[in-house]
């Protein structure tokens, strides 16, 4: 404990907790694994309490993982055993929001929708809004790359990233990147850092890209199929016909009745899938009207389209209930494979197929506009972790992804739990010039060791 007295000097110990009853909650993400026992949880104020504890780290050959809210999906903020967890969501700060530049510089621990919030009130907006942007930090959103419902338009969270303010393993401060909309000086140390997952330095701020909000809230659409074959082809549809939504989400039968079970949202016996789009664009009712004609078009026999705001807010909302509806009928293995947006009603057939041949309940929501799809295994509460026959069907799962051109991950990242699958996608060569990238910034393996790579 010596090693723990060090840091309580350096930083306090209202700032170094120790006791286990208060570490374990710092110790887990929102997956079911189970983590290694932390020495200690440094809740960090300032950039340089961060610097503290990677010099400490550093000297003492201690691991450390980041953590911003722990609602990760991959295990990334997991803890090591005998490591410490370096908890950044008491660096709240927004540094600076500038409407002329369009910019904002932003410390790890604000919330994302408080970010966005806070850009509102000068008529711009922060884009990324990944389902849990309630609850999630803007460190965490970096490390993974986080996606979200607009994305569909406006990218993922490194497409809104100019720069970073990194604390690197030896405690040495580095800035890369930019406050410019556009600069090529140098390798692209922003592109590498944003989706790191920790694992090559902690970020304390970033300077973020803002856009124009829309000045009334999008038009929306949300249509019921009686096939997820269907409503996959209406998706497919809105996009190709150039309509440009602001979100285009797909939810399956399980994931439907899960939130009916739960909030009662009058879920129809035929209802199959539901697909919802919106258009925030100046046209938006116009645009909103084409993409319920094509949905009708593709066999939907229901569409509402909003008339109000307050409508839109209903109809957007039975998606961002799902994941917590799917939670209340077990425990989750939630999973984030991408396909080529013209391989989306394939996969769906593929993951109904690999529900029924292994007997596994598999709630399907899909970000159809970007063909991500989130399968998600659901088990027995009362196990610790999935059976052998959830992992047979995800690996199933894993594999038709890469095989139409797909990938493991979309937008939760690797962490611990797609390890064991990235050889499939990555290969020998791609694989040894990471483990090359991570010994340049981390040479002694500190930073979130077992994550990522
Ligand atoms: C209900 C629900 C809905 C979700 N919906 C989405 C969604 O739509 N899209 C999506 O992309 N994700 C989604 N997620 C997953 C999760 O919210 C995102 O991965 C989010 O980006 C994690 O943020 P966090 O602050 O909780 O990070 P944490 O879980 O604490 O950490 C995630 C990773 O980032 C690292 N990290 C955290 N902060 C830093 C930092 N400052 N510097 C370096 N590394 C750091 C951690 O070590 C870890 O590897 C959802 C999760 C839930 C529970």
């Amino acid at each position: 404990m010596t090693v723990i007295s060090d840091l309580v000097a350096a930083l306090t110990s209202e700032k170094v907790l120790t006791d286990p009853d208060v570490t374990d909650s710092y110790a887990r993400d929102r997956t079911f694994l189970e983590p290694g026992r932390p020495l200690a949880v440094v809740l960090a104020e300032t950039r340089d309490d961060v610097v503290t504890t990677l010099r400490w780290a550093t000297g003492h050959r201690v691991p450390v993982v980041p953590r911003g809210a722990g609602t990760g999906l991959a295990g990334g903020a997991t803890s090591v055993e005998g490591g410490v967890v370096l908890a950044l969501h008491r660096m709240t700060a927004i540094r600076e929001l500038s409407p002329a530049d369009e910019i904002a510089v932003v410390e790890p621990g604000v919330i994302t929708a408080d970010l966005d919030r806070a850009a509102r009130e000068h008529g711009l907006m922060y884009a990324p809004d990944p389902s849990s942007y309630e609850i999630s930090t803007i460190g965490g959103n970096l490390a993974t790359n986080a996606g979200g419902l607009r994305c569909v338009k406006y990218g993922v969270t490194r497409d809104s990233t100019l720069g970073l303010e990194v604390v690197l393993a030896d405690g040495r401060v580095m800035n890369t990147g930019r406050r410019t909309m556009k600069g090529v000086t140098g390798y692209d140390l922003t592109g590498l850092f944003v989706g790191s997952e920790g694992t090559l330095g902690v970020i304390t701020a970033a300077t973020v890209r803002l856009h124009r909000a829309p000045s009334v809230y999008p038009a929306t659409v949300a249509a019921e199929f009686t096939s997820l074959g269907d409503a996959a082809a209406a998706a497919s549809a809105v996009i190709a016909a150039g309509c440009r939504p602001s979100l285009l989400e797909m939810l399956d039968r399980t994931t439907l009745k899960a939130i009916d079970d739960w909030r009662n949202i009058g879920l129809e016996d035929s209802t199959r899938a539901m697909l919802i789009a919106q258009s925030d664009a100046a046209d938006g009712p116009a645009v909103a009207e084409r993409m319920a004609e094509l949905c009708t078009a593709n066999g939907s026999p229901f569409v509402a389209v909003s008339s109000s705001a307050q409508e839109a807010q209903e109809l957007i909302g039975v998606r961002r209930m799902a994941y917590q509806a799917m939670e209340r009928l077990g425990k989750c293995l939630v999973e984030d494979v991408c396909v080529p947006r013209s391989a989306l009603p394939y996969m769906i057939e593929k993951i109904e197929a690999v529900a029924a041949r292994h007997d596994v309940l598999i709630a399907t929501a899909a970000h159809a506009g970007d063909g991500n799809l989130h399968p998600v295994f659901i088990f027995d509460h009362g196990l610790a972790e999935p059976p052998p026959s959830v992992w047979t069907a995800a690996d199933e799962v894993f594999r038709e992804a890469l095989e139409v051109g797909g990938t493991l991950t979309g937008e939760h990242g690797v962490g611990l739990l797609k390890r064991r699958w990235l050889s499939l996608e990555a290969g020998p060569v791609t694989e040894e010039i990471q483990r090359g990238i991570k010994r340049v910034f981390d040479p002694l393996g500190i930073l979130n060791p077992g994550k990522a790579i």
